[in-house]
């Protein structure tokens, strides 16, 4: 899932559309390689463990994702963000975006704790894997072989999800 929370300058854009396999709408205003930061804030072990794997995997794009912290003060580079929320909607995951002049600067991921407790391991790696790619700026696909194919399980990025990352973020 996603939502987008438009800076007040951006305008906030509808998700109606049918899109190719692997379709970017948004990016970090960067070239490759760049190295984001993903702030896990969520105190799950087991999360963090899965987090790590789908970190790892979106990593052996031309985006290094790392786990780490941000000091708020003297910040330097972009970051996401991962929190936990606790509703009884059956939701799994959302990324906000936050956008500067059409450009992301900075995501922050929703994990919905309660629900993702029933769910298997493999769903759970799937929301994250999604949500990490949705924080790079890509949205849903019908490549079957992507974790951003919105209605499965599949817990991996794909070839394909790889070189729309290089379109994007060059070299
Ligand atoms: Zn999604």
């Amino acid at each position: 899932m996603r939502r987008l929370v438009a800076a007040a300058s951006a305008v906030a854009l509808a998700a109606a559309l049918v899109l190719p396999a692997s379709a970017a709408t948004f990016s970090w205003k960067v070239r490759a390689p760049f190295t984001l930061t993903v702030v896990d804030n969520v105190d799950d072990p087991q999360l963090r463990e899965l987090l790590a794997g789908s970190v790892a995997e979106w990593s052996a794009s031309v985006v290094d994702l790392v786990i780490g912290t941000v000091r708020t003060k003297g910040k330097t580079g972009p970051y996401v963000t991962v929190s936990d929320d606790v509703y009884p909607d059956s939701w799994s995951g959302l990324t906000s975006l936050s956008l500067e002049r059409g450009y992301i600067k900075g995501a922050t991921i929703r994990l919905n704790l309660s629900w993702l407790a029933s769910s298997s391991v493999t769903f759970q790696q799937h929301v994250i894997c999604q949500e990490l790619g949705h924080a790079l700026g890509l949205d849903h696909t019908d490549d079957p072989a992507s974790c951003m194919a919105p209605n499965g399980d599949l817990a991996h990025p794909s070839a394909a999800d790889f070189a729309t990352l290089e379109a994007i973020y060059g070299r």
